[in-house]
């Protein structure tokens, strides 16, 4: 049982044994990586950023696309800018900014605040994009980064966006800034991203609007800065048909602008949506494209259209942000309890005389074997039914309900015996593992660290990360910590999840999600006040060895509730005066204080000693 590995893993791990390795350097465990870190004095859940992974994701995207302009013999060149509203967080910048310059890799900013990270963390030399609507304070931070030196192109989103330029341009005598169109393509995405694309998008400029830009330009003499139109059809793109169908669409809109007299347009910036695959099994893969068709597709069908219509071939501009951030990130998080309705033979309380549904039931149970199990199965279901309307009706007490729902466990753990011997197959087997799912309760917050999967019922890759030698039989639910029903990653029966049965009294459990860097932390919410977990960043040295940094933990109770704007003093104060009113001797009034002190200084989610 590989938890679909070879399908989402990218090759970056690898099982070997019980556990799961990095594929790199000197191979070391997911679990001696978090081991490590736990020494130090950190526990709950663990972020894992591999500055590795995201140099080999840059990398693939660079090398995919070069390879195909060579490929096809195409004229123009390829560039990417990384967009910044899929991970602006430090540990991953920071990181991206160093593995940038080999690649002329430039930013891509769609707010202000992301302007400023794009003017302090791009190479001088690579190109800045900036997207979404802007007014005209952050037109002007676009001229005050070229006037820096910064080769920076404005996509207009409408043609106010296009007057403000022209009006900043006089303030500082010239236009500065490259100018991008974000053109609105009737082709629409696809997938539950697909939003950002189409007729009704709500981004871009018709057709019409395109030629009014276009007279604007060349009436104010701007024509010149016009170099590049843009599109972004939505994340996730999971077809690759809808994309030939835009290239193809915005292929025609660059020839053509040209000829209208749009001389300096060299670029077509084809946004982001290269897709991850983030599923675990074959029947429900989320793309049906590798990065080497969609470059062929792109580099191709540039190359023919502007063929056809006798212009240069543009460069190639990508902004694909999931594809460079998702696989660099792993959420290790520890199971800290395990709820299951299994009962043995010891829990029956069988009396002398008993309803005769139980007897029946007691029988089943007795004479079930390998030819009739199917058949007892449903009629344990049945019975159960019935004896529950029992209950309701007060013409069975809480002893015989008891009893009905063990003789039905056992029932069912001797059906799973037969059916596993042979092979799994039956379709009810599938009603079965619904019924005795075992509930694994996770020391994480979904609402944190998976809201694409609260929000969007996105799927990310689980797996345990040891065990892994022994194989899963529990039927999988797994809680987060919060205390929200939403809270939960349910058994899927048509995507199931099988865990290992484990004794946590005596041995440790822990879950990886992966695929998990891109849009997951700043989309994150503080439900029920859980904030984000710990984090560490893992680089390894020339001798292939890892090294931890930039451990940060996650936040006390104090820090939280500062964060919420809390006057902590105040609260202090208020906890501090209860204290001091509640009817208990001085010695004790001092000890529940320090003990209060302590707790607003520790960390929020849960302790191994909670058990
Ligand atoms: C969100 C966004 C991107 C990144 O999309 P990914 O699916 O993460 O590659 C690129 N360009 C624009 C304009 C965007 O809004």
């Amino acid at each position: 049982m590989d938890y679909g590995l070879n399908i989402w893993g990218l090759n970056n791990f690898f099982i070997n044994n019980d556990k799961v390795f990095l594929n790199y350097a000197n191979e070391p465990s997911l679990i001696e990586i978090i081991k490590e870190i736990e020494s130090m004095g950190y526990e709950g859940p663990i972020l894992l950023r591999f500055v590795h992974l995201i140099k080999k994701q840059i990398n693939t995207l660079y090398s995919s696309f070069n390879r195909a302009i060579k490929e096809f013999d195409y004229q123009g060149r390829f560039q990417a800018v990384f967009p910044l509203k899929v991970n602006q967080f430090p540990s991953f910048i920071e990181p991206l900014s160093k593995i940038a310059p080999k690649y002329n890799y430039g930013l891509e900013a769609g707010s202000k605040a992301e302007l400023i990270l794009a003017m302090a963390y791009n190479s001088i030399s690579a190109p800045i994009t900036v997207n979404g609507f802007k007014d005209k304070e952050m037109i002007r931070m676009c001229f005050i980064a070229s006037k820096i030196g910064y080769n920076i192109t404005v996509t207009i989103e409408g043609i106010n966006e296009l007057y403000s330029i022209i009006e900043i341009a006089k303030e500082f005598g010239e236009c500065l800034v490259n100018i991008g169109i974000r053109i609105r393509l009737h082709t629409g995405g696809t997938g539950i991203w697909a939003k950002s694309g189409g007729i009704e998008s709500k981004f871009g400029l018709s057709a019409t609007e395109i030629i009014e830009a276009l007279d604007i330009m060349k009436k104010s003499d701007i024509i010149h800065k016009l170099t590049m139109i843009h599109f972004h059809i939505g994340s996730q793109i999971n077809n690759i048909a809808p994309l030939k169908k835009a290239l193809r669409e915005a292929g025609n809109i660059y020839a053509d602008l040209i000829k209208l007299g749009a001389k300096k347009l060299t670029a077509i910036n084809i946004g982001g949506g290269l897709a991850i695959e983030y599923s675990q099994q074959h029947t429900t893969r989320d793309k049906n494209y590798s990065i080497t068709e969609f470059a062929n597709d792109v580099v191709f069908l540039l190359k023919e259209i502007t063929t056809k219509k006798h212009v240069k071939m543009p460069d190639i501009f990508t902004e694909s942000g999931r594809f460079i951030a998702a696989p660099s990130t792993v959420l290790i998080t520890p199971i800290i309890e395990l709820f299951s309705s299994e009962y043995t033979k010891n829990a029956l309380k069988l009396k002398e005389s008993n309803p005769p549904l139980i007897n029946e039931l007691h029988d089943l149970y007795m004479s079930l074997n390998d030819t009739n199990y199917i058949e007892y199965f449903h009629d344990a279901l049945d019975h159960l039914e019935s004896l529950l309307t029992l209950f309701d009706l007060g013409y069975i007490d809480l002893i015989d309900r008891s009893n009905a729902e063990v003789l039905v466990h056992l029932i069912i753990k001797k059906v799973i015996i037969f059916a596993s011997q042979k092979g799994f197959k039956h379709s009810e087997l599938k009603r079965i593992n619904e019924r005795i799912q075992e509930k694994y309760l996770a020391n994480f917050s979904i609402f944190q660290s998976l809201p694409d999967f609260w929000g969007l019922a996105q799927r990310f890759p689980v797996m345990p990360i040891t065990h892994l030698n022994k194989a899963p039989t529990r039927s999988a639910t797994i809680w987060d910590i919060t205390c929200d029903s939403d809270g939960e990653i349910e058994f899927n029966k048509d995507n199931p999840l099988y865990l290992h049965d484990v004794d946590l009294e005596r041995e440790e459990y822990y879950l990886g999600f992966f695929l998990v860097g891109a849009y997951q932390e700043i989309l994150g919410m503080r439900h029920n006040l859980f904030t984000y977990p710990n984090e560490a960043t893992i680089e390894f040295d020339d001798d292939g060895n890892y090294h931890i940094s930039n451990l940060s933990s996650t936040q006390t109770l104090n820090d939280i509730l500062i964060d919420l704007d809390y006057d902590i003093e105040d609260i202090h104060r208020r906890l501090k005066n209860l204290i001091d009113e509640a009817n208990i001797n001085n010695e004790e009034k001092k000890e529940l204080l320090g003990q209060i002190l302590i707790h607003l200084n520790d960390t929020v989610y849960l302790k191994k000693d909670t058990k």
